[in-house]
């Protein structure tokens, strides 16, 4: 399977600059691709191929106007048309229905957050004795490596992001066969239900949610949003200000990528087989709960859970969002239709459990995968109401699971 890596780079001021002339001849390489595309859909010319414009820019090099596209390695350059082709494909592949819908390529602009340049192996880069990142036309840039690379990566992408930090990322292929990092077999399985109230709930009862850390870095986010919306438009203050959003903004994602792993891997350390219910996050996307979604950052934790298991061999199993893990009984299956999302905890009319919300939809997501998961103490309580009143209660069968302890 194939895995990326990513570490920090520290590109001294003569490579920031070298870097920068890369991002941006990559994007003019890019976006000279992209208007001869489109000019040719705007006289209803055929799609131009990829060996045309890798040809045209060969001969852009030659002229005046774009001859500074020799300054830089031409891999890089011609990474670019890839990008643009693979941009393409998803654009097309989502008009034919294989894959959500994406909007048309889009040109570049040297305002975008995210700048980013491709070395293959044909380029040459390497990694030097001393551990630097050998970057053809850029030189050797420093790194600090936090992992050990599995395997000798053929293709580096170099990143800048919004908050202007460098990253190098690697994507290595892993054989999770011979992986020495396999975890020890256990017989404990999981339900996952991701919710609004909690980041997650377990089918064991557990409710977790964000750390300190992240919600820490929240906070500072929104004030530094806050300032930024009390400057005048166009002032120095006001650049110094979006700055600081873009630094905060770059600081809450870690912290939350951060989260993500800790909580990915102790579920598939702990867990034999995984169950969570498939988020249709796009679907979610639209409506007032938006931002939540959003925040939660749920479809990137769903990914690292399933690549995780693959990785250590582990289950890992998607319930089909048609599952009504709120309207089913945990405890004894019976369906007694939708609730409101603001009942949060009620009674089973069926088998008098008393059921909380989230934990039920994490034992349904469990037991909808084929997982064996047994409602725990957590999951059916003891009602804190006085004695008659549950018994008066229906009990279809008259097991009470639910032991009616007076409120003392
Ligand atoms: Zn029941």
């Amino acid at each position: 399977m194939q895995l990326r890596y990513s570490f920090r780079l520290y590109p001294n001021g003569p490579q920031r600059s070298a870097l920068a002339r890369a991002f941006g001849c990559a994007r003019v390489a890019y976006n000279d691709a992209l208007r001869t595309r489109e000019d040719a859909r705007a006289s209803g010319l055929p799609f131009v191929p990829s060996a045309v414009l890798s040809k045209a820019l060969t001969e852009a090099k030659k002229t005046e106007a774009r001859s500074w596209l020799g300054e830089v390695s031409a891999v890089v350059l011609q990474q670019s048309l890839r990008d643009l082709d693979a941009a393409y494909r998803n654009f097309f592949d989502g008009l034919k229905g294989k894959r959500p819908r994406m909007g048309a390529p889009r040109f570049k602009s040297r305002k975008d957050n995210r700048q980013a340049i491709r070395f293959t192996a044909n380029a040459r880069w390497s990694i030097t004795p001393g551990g630097d990142l050998s970057l053809p036309k850029i030189g050797d840039v420093r790194v600090k490596w936090s992992r050990r690379l599995p395997s000798v990566p053929s293709t580096v992408t170099v990143v800048k992001d919004a908050s202007g930090r460098y990253f190098c990322s690697f994507v290595v292929e892993t054989d999770p066969a011979d992986d020495l990092t396999r975890m020890p077999e256990t017989d404990a399985v999981v339900g996952i239900d991701l919710g609004l109230t909690h980041f997650a709930v377990l089918s064991d009862g557990r409710k977790i949610d964000s750390p300190k850390f992240l919600r820490r870095a929240e906070k500072k986010l929104k004030r530094a949003q806050q300032a930024l919306s009390r400057k005048a438009k166009g002032s120095k203050n006001r650049d110094k200000a979006r700055i600081k959003v873009a630094r905060a903004h770059a600081r809450v994602a870690d912290a939350r990528r951060e989260f993500h792993h800790q909580l990915s891997t102790e579920l598939i350390r702990d867990n034999q087989a995984v169950a969570v219910e498939d988020l249709a996050v796009k679907g979610l996307a639209r409506t007032r709960l938006a931002k939540s979604v959003h925040d939660a950052g749920w479809s990137a934790f769903v990914t690292m859970l399933e690549y995780k298991a693959a990785r250590y061999g582990r289950a890992f199993h998607r319930v089909g969002r048609f599952e009504p893990t709120s309207q089913v009984c945990s405890n004894c299956s019976v369906q007694d239709g939708p609730k409101p999302l603001h009942i949060r905890e009620w009674t089973c009319g069926a088998c008098g459990a008393v059921l909380d919300r989230d934990i039920n939809a994490a034992v349904n997501v469990a037991k909808a995968a084929g997982l064996a998961v047994t409602a725990c103490g957590a999951q059916v309580r003891p009602v804190l109401v006085p004695a008659q009143r549950v018994e008066a209660g229906t009990h279809r069968d008259g097991q009470t699971t639910v032991v009616g302890i007076p409120a003392l």
